[in-house]
């Protein structure tokens, strides 16, 4: 059970991707694009490989603002489908603990 998981609206998904959308071609957008700069593993890219990736996805109730999107290479972009960050945190722990016989002890 994941108590965390609170599925948007279709009507708040239909206004946020509008607003994706929008921001997409704003003067904000293009200067993070062109600093190249993936948000998640802070390696450098060419604008062209950067994605628009919502910290908090909009499928979980996230806003398209400037807070909530950030340049992300494909690769973390797709490794993170629609994981927020903190669950990703969490699954880096788990992960951790799980493979760490010390632990057990
Ligand atoms: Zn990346």
């Amino acid at each position: 059970m994941n108590q965390y998981f609170v599925p948007a609206s279709s009507e708040h998904q239909k206004k946020e991707k509008a607003k994706a959308r929008e921001l997409r071609i704003s003067q904000w957008w293009k200067g993070q694009l062109a600093k190249g700069l993936c948000y998640h593993c802070n390696e450098r890219f060419h604008p062209s490989e950067l994605t628009m990736d919502h910290l908090i996805p909009i499928a979980r109730g996230g806003k398209s603002d400037r807070k909530n999107c950030v340049p992300s290479c494909k690769e973390c972009n797709s490794k993170k489908g629609y994981k927020t960050r903190a669950e990703m945190a969490m699954e880096e722990l788990e992960k951790k603990t799980l493979s760490d016989p010390d632990e057990e002890k």
